[in-house]
């Protein structure tokens, strides 16, 4: 097996040798305090995401999963309730509104983003929907304008998911701020990446703050007097720690990845692909920080060139092959094949290719070359 050859879809070990030094020393900090559940390195964290995106307040939590599950608790979303989405995303963004008895409403998406279509939101609004949650695919903002008149006529609050985004901009407004609720993941493959499970909600609302706090901790508010229904969902001080470490990095990491990306945007173009692999679509005023890379393969030959870069050691990964109208636990929503066409395409079509900052040009040029051999290939073939 030729090591050089090889290249990973995500290197979270790059950024760990990197970085050794000072994340054992986060480490050992906390070893030492003995503070490893809650304390000062969580509330810093908190401080310094929250500037980071430019909110009022930061809680820390388990994961973005439970980021998402505390956001809607802390809006009382719980059973009869509707909350509309995305069908095109991970899991997790419906999975959190089942977990609270809640019923996901699913919207397609803007085929050139893989983002929620604003178009197709009002006609879903009942008078049982609760919150809107958009989410921030692949590092791209959704089309928030549209969303803020909709949801304002409405009266309805809009959480993020912005897992995949975080330091992502619309119109110079950081991800997590565009809504009443913004909720982040740091699992490891995220752009700011813990050493395990972690995540983290921002908000300018200081109750709604203050009962997400709250609800991470068994809604226990003081010890042992339990005011909400909560659970454990509270961030490892060893966690914090170490992504204080890594977060003075993020900006340096999201403009590596930038330049990534327009190193593939070019050589898709010097090895004439566009009419094979469509390249994403950034729109105006937006700060895509590619969490992902992720092309379109067009003419039903994703699934082909995917097996063709595994047999040359490029990693990949499909985002997402089955929308959530068409998850088998979502059955009893009743949706069918066709409800949602341009997540089903997206679902046949869509390929992220291998992105982290530390990725090198000849690694990319190799990943390109790559495809263009195979998909120039089959084209002589069909000729
Ligand atoms: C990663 C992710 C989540 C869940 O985050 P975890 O920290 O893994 O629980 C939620 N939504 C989206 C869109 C994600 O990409």
């Amino acid at each position: 097996m030729n090591e050089q050859k090889r290249v990973p879809l995500c290197d979270v070990q790059a950024q760990f040798r990197n970085l050794e030094a000072d994340l054992s020393d986060a480490a050992l900090r906390v070893l030492r305090s003995g503070q490893v559940i809650g304390g000062p390195e969580v509330a810093s964290l908190e401080k310094e995401v929250a500037r980071y995106c430019g909110a009022g307040f930061g809680i820390g939590c388990s994961s973005g999963s439970d980021a998402l599950l505390l956001a809607l608790a802390a809006l009382d979303v719980g059973p009869g309730d509707e909350v509309i989405l995305p069908t095109f995303t991970f899991f997790a963004s419906a999975g959190a509104v089942c977990r609270l008895g809640a019923r996901p409403v699913f919207v397609d998406i803007d085929p050139w983003t893989c983002n929620l279509d604003p178009m197709q939101l009002e006609n879903k609004i009942t008078g049982r929907t609760k919150a809107v949650m958009p989410v921030h695919l692949f590092g791209q903002c959704a089309d928030m304008e549209p969303l803020w008149r909709i949801t304002e006529r409405h009266d309805l609050p809009i959480v993020e998911d912005a897992a995949q985004a975080i330091g992502s901009e619309y119109f110079g407004k950081r991800a997590g701020t565009l809504g009443a609720i913004g909720c982040f993941s740091f699992y490891p493959t995220k752009n700011l990446g813990a050493c395990g499970d972690a995540g983290m909600i921002v908000t300018n609302d200081p109750e709604w703050a203050e009962r997400m706090a709250c609800l991470r901790n068994h809604g226990m508010e003081p010890r042992y007097h339990h005011k909400f229904m909560g659970w454990n969902a509270r961030l490892d001080a060893l966690q914090a720690a170490l992504l204080r470490v890594k977060l003075p990095h993020l900006e340096k990491w999201s403009e590596a990845r930038q330049a990534a990306a327009a190193r593939y945007d070019a050589l898709i173009d010097e090895h004439h692909l566009r009419h094979f692999l469509q390249k994403p679509t950034v729109r105006p005023q937006r700060r895509h920080v590619f969490n992902q890379y992720v092309v379109r393969v067009a003419d039903g030959r994703r699934d082909a060139l995917a097996r063709h870069l595994k047999t040359e050691q490029i990693g990949y990964e499909i985002y997402y092959p089955i929308p959530l109208h068409l998850q088998e636990c979502l059955a009893y929503l009743g949706h069918a094949e066709g409800d949602f066409p341009a997540s089903e395409e997206a679902a046949r079509s869509v390929l992220a290719l291998p992105m982290y900052p530390e990725l090198t040009a000849d690694q990319q040029s190799r990943v390109i070359r790559t495809c263009a051999d195979f998909l120039r290939g089959q084209v002589r073939l069909a000729a």
